[in-house]
């Protein structure tokens, strides 16, 4: 049984389940109570869990074996958490001492959604890039309903006005979403990150990319940044000191895993600023990026509104529910076992976010081996540099490989050789072209970078309509060999051209704005 209680948090008005979610938590066997009234706030009625397949309850938390929630757990929530029964929530332990104890005090597991790893396999679990996405775009709406002038170019009859000037610190998936929704109202976007990675993807939604002189690369692994230099931060300020004479919005979105948000508008850049100007810091719940902001507060400094927000995703707590309960629901179906719901600690997904198992609390989990170094990228040794050992038991055998290979080549030249002594020219100059076939189709496959995969099957689909047509040529109404090979051919190609333009089409789906593939 899954429990969904009323968030009660002050402020917080998503839910972790929306009837959408239910009826999909249903087709997967699980059955869900939801608190009445838990989904008021976010415009989803008792009525419509009822419909969906959920029973509704005063307490969510009786009789659950999982309890799926937005925040943290209340005290008097803990306190109502069952032997054995796993929390699913936005966990953030580092915010309230003592919170893994006293859920492992009531025998219970507790799973933080934040600290699922960022890997392709765990994307549709992501609640932080679904909810900085819908954070980066309400930032913008809150800017634009606070400035008193349009985002986009005004040509009119009674004036003129040129674009609103945005300046996006910090490119994350916040700030991207940023970018994107002030181009899209019309405004000249520029942005900055530690990141140097960030650049393309700023300049690829129509905004410029900013840089200070000084060199320093903000990659800290996984996509985030690290803790830059004083000198760095100095010189972001220079820069950002030098934008706020030109900009009307500021969007600050810069934070470092595990730390306080960096300072990188100080007051004098807000002195700067013009009258009228807005300052949105996404940062505000973890210490703000400016020096003046208030965390969930509207902070009015010389004409300049700062505004502190904490609670961007709950101002779309519609959209943001339905969005969480996706990603809960993609969770739990990862973690579906053949008896119900399981928490099986030897998937790495899975493991990274178990804080507290059965009672105990966990230790940190492993962190994923970086990813082997490719041959073409590893440094030559140098002659000082001690040769790495070959990784077979002889180190002075040569690779095994290596002998294969050898032993390999040496029978197809023999072969080749004995080809061309016995049998036909016309067979041998086919058997050619079949060989140097194989090894296109080989380096094709194995050697182009995923980035090149779309292009590449406009390729090999023009590959595969040549063989269509020789294939067809090859077809006569007699059944030999050529007329069989030329028909699977044919075959075999119309399969790898429609597979093509099905996987083109399904990509092109992914970019729609309306979500239609
Ligand atoms: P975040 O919220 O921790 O940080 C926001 C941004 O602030 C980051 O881009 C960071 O570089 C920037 N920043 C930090 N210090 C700064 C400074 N001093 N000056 C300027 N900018 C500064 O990060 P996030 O948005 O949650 O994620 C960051 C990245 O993680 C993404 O852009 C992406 O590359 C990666 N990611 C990967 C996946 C995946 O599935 N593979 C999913 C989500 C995110």
């Amino acid at each position: 049984m899954i429990g969904v209680p009323l968030e009660r948090v002050s402020g917080e008005r998503r839910v972790a389940a929306t009837p959408e979610s239910v009826k999909r938590l249903g087709a997967l066997g699980y059955t869900v109570q939801v608190e009445r009234g838990a989904g008021d706030a976010a415009g989803f009625d008792d009525a419509s869990y009822e419909a969906a397949g959920a029973t509704l309850t005063d307490d969510a938390f009786a009789g659950a074996t999982v309890v799926l929630k937005v925040r943290s757990p209340l005290p008097e929530e803990i306190a109502k958490l069952g032997d054995g029964t796993a929390l699913v929530c936005v966990l953030q332990p580092e915010r309230s001492t003592g919170l893994l104890e006293a859920i492992a005090a009531r025998g219970s597991t507790a799973l933080a959604l934040e600290r699922i790893p960022r890997v392709t396999r765990a994307q549709n679990m992501d609640v932080l890039s679904s909810m900085a996405n819908l954070a980066g775009y309400r930032a913008v709406i809150e800017a634009a309903e606070q400035f008193q002038g349009f985002f986009g170019a005004q040509i009119t009859a009674a004036g003129s006005q040129r674009p609103a000037r945005v300046l996006v610190i910090g490119a994350g998936v916040a700030g991207l979403a940023a970018i994107g929704t002030a181009r899209s109202l019309g405004a000249e976007v520029r942005a900055f990150d530690a990141r140097s990675a960030t650049r393309e993807q700023v300049e690829s939604l129509g905004a410029k990319f900013l840089e200070v002189t000084i060199t320093e690369e903000g990659e800290g692994g996984g996509g985030y940044a690290k803790e830059m230099s004083p000198a760095f931060i100095e010189a972001e300020m220079a820069l950002f000191r030098v934008q706020a004479a030109e900009v009307d919005v500021i969007v600050t979105t810069a934070l470092v895993p595990g730390r306080k948000a960096p300072l990188l508008v100080p007051e004098d850049v807000v002195d700067a600023l013009r009258p009228g100007s807005v300052v949105v810091d996404m940062a505000a719940e973890q210490g703000g990026n400016c020096a003046l902001t208030k965390a969930g507060e509207v902070v009015v400094h010389k004409g300049v509104r700062i505004l502190g927000y904490t609670d961007l995703t709950s101002r779309m707590a519609h959209t943001a529910s339905l969005f969480f309960a996706n990603n809960l629901v993609n969770l739990l179906e990862l973690m579906r076992g053949p008896d119900g719901f399981r928490v099986d600690l030897a998937d790495d997904v899975i493991r990274a976010a178990v804080l507290v198992h059965r009672g105990e609390v966990l230790p940190p989990a492993p962190k994923p081996a970086p990813p082997a170094t490719p041959a073409r990228k590893a440094v030559a040794p140098t002659k000082t540099a001690p040769k790495a050992a070959p990784t077979h038991d002889d180190p002075t055998a040569p690779p095994r490989r290596a002998w294969g290979s050898t032993v390999a080549g040496l029978a197809a030249i023999l072969g080749l050789f004995a080809l061309g002594r016995f049998a036909p020219s016309e067979f041998l100059q086919h058997f050619t072209v079949f060989i140097l076939a194989c090894f296109v189709g080989w380096q094709v496959i194995w050697s182009v970078s995923p980035s090149l995969h779309t292009p590449l099957m406009s390729v090999t689909n023009a590959i595969s309509g040549i063989i269509v047509v020789g294939g067809v040529l090859q077809v006569h109404h007699t059944s030999d060999l050529a007329s069989v090979l030329g028909a699977v051919a044919v075959l075999v190609a119309t399969i790898n051209i429609t597979g093509g333009f099905l996987v083109t089409q399904r990509m092109l789906g992914m970019f729609r704005r309306d979500g239609r593939s």
